[in-house]
């Protein structure tokens, strides 16, 4: 049976990340039950960086600070593509509720000055399909990026390869054995041993858990769905900005000629391959339709992914108390994307070295935050 430092259970972009960053000094394995590594949350993002995104929790703002310039600056030789490409996005609101744009402005501009209030015409300029009762008064946020995931994600696989790393995919982790020389993990069939494992599993972290006889933290998958449609012909949307509706009804952008749409739902679900429903996909139709002259005559796509959650919707990471070597990686929310150069530093850092790096302490990162332990509600 081969021995490893640490074993990563799940290769999305949490698992990933965090072997990338483990596998500088430690022999890694990561196990991935599909054929591919990021087929479920991390395949299925709206794949954008947005410092005012998730600033109100301070774990998701510290880890969202932290990895900005990995995106920016990536090490040398990461990637031959640019990690990041400039979007900015535009807030919107009914006219009829702007005071609730004003509240948003306050809440978020001390942490955030590249915010701007738009006149009706400036909105107008910028994405000229939003009908009047959306475009009297909007706020610009021009530090907001879209991610290259797949290069994001290809990047840290052959950095964890040349760093020895290994990746076994179409490998369902059901067993689980705890021994005073570490963990034994297998599928049935083959088996492999750490010291370590990282339970980076995305909507199954609580099956994971029960498997490993370690309490589960609560999670809670939520399904997000979106679509994608064709814009009004005399329109050319590349540029546009991401159009975020502060209510949270909806958010639209350019997707390679296309647009776009999500009624921003959080449906609870089983970890599952999870699909879009019909309601789904008629919320988001509707509300375009409402905020917009988009005429949807055809949805070209349609998809769905889970958002992760613990209760108090701060991540999850660090050794699980009870358990010796169980590492949860877990509850990255909507935000997992924008997260990973950060959190996977973490995880490294905590592991070998037990302790915060100093950067993301910097940036308010704190154990009380994202420890399993804070976490009383503890589900069986
Ligand atoms: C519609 C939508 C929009 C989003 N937009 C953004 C955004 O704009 N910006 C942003 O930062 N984030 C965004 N997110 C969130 C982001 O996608 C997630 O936070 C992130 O992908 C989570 O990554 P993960 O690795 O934890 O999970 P996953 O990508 O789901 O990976 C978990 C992996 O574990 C594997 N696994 C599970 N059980 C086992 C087992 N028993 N054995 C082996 N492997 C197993 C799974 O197969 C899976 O590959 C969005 C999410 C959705 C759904």
């Amino acid at each position: 049976m081969e021995n490893f430092d640490v074993i990563v259970v799940g290769a999305g972009m949490a698992g990933l990340s965090a072997a990338y960053e483990l596998a500088k000094s430690s022999r890694v394995l990561v196990l991935e039950r599909e054929d591919q590594p990021g087929y479920h949350s991390t395949g299925r993002s709206a794949a954008v960086y947005a410092s005012s995104y998730g600033s109100e929790k301070p774990a998701i703002n510290a880890l969202t600070k932290g990895s900005g310039d990995f995106f920016l600056n990536p090490p040398e030789g990461f990637s031959e593509h640019a990690l990041h490409h400039q979007r900015g996005a535009l807030f919107v609101v009914h006219q009829d509720r702007v005071a609730v744009l004003e509240d948003f402005y306050q809440k978020i501009e001390s942490q955030n000055q590249q915010l701007k209030f738009m006149s009706a015409e400036e909105v107008n300029t910028m994405v000229p399909i939003l009908k009047p009762e959306f475009s009297c008064k909007g706020i610009y946020d021009k530090d907001v990026f879209e991610i290259d995931v797949h290069a994001l994600q290809e990047g840290y696989l052959r950095g964890l390869r040349g760093r020895n790393g290994v990746l076994v995919t179409n490998f369902e982790v059901t067993e689980m054995d705890h021994q005073d020389s570490g963990w034994q993990i297998s599928n049935g069939n083959e088996s492999y041993c750490a010291a370590v494992v990282v339970n980076a599993a995305g909507a199954w972290v609580d099956e994971i858990a029960k498997i490993a006889q370690v309490q589960p933290v609560g999670i809670q998958p939520l399904r997000r769905s979106a679509i994608l449609v064709d814009p009004p012909e005399d329109q050319v949307v590349d540029n546009w900005p991401m159009v975020i509706d502060v209510e949270e009804n909806f958010y639209f952008k350019p997707d390679a000629g296309k647009i776009m749409v999500s009624s921003a739902n959080e449906d609870l679900s089983p970890p599952c391959d999870v699909q879009p429903e019909e309601l789904d996909i008629a919320y988001a139709a509707h509300y375009a339709g409402e905020a917009t002259r988009l005429n949807i005559k055809r949805i070209e796509h349609s998809w769905a992914g889970l958002r992760n959650f613990v209760e108090d919707r701060n991540p999850v990471v660090g050794f699980d108390a009870q358990v010796q070597g169980f590492f949860w990686l877990a509850g990255q929310g909507g935000y997992g994307i924008q997260t990973a150069p950060a959190a996977g530093r973490l995880v490294a850092s905590l592991i070998l070295a037990n302790k915060i790096p100093q950067e993301l302490e910097d940036f308010g990162l704190d154990m009380a935050l994202i420890s399993p332990a804070r976490l009383e509600l503890r589900h069986e």
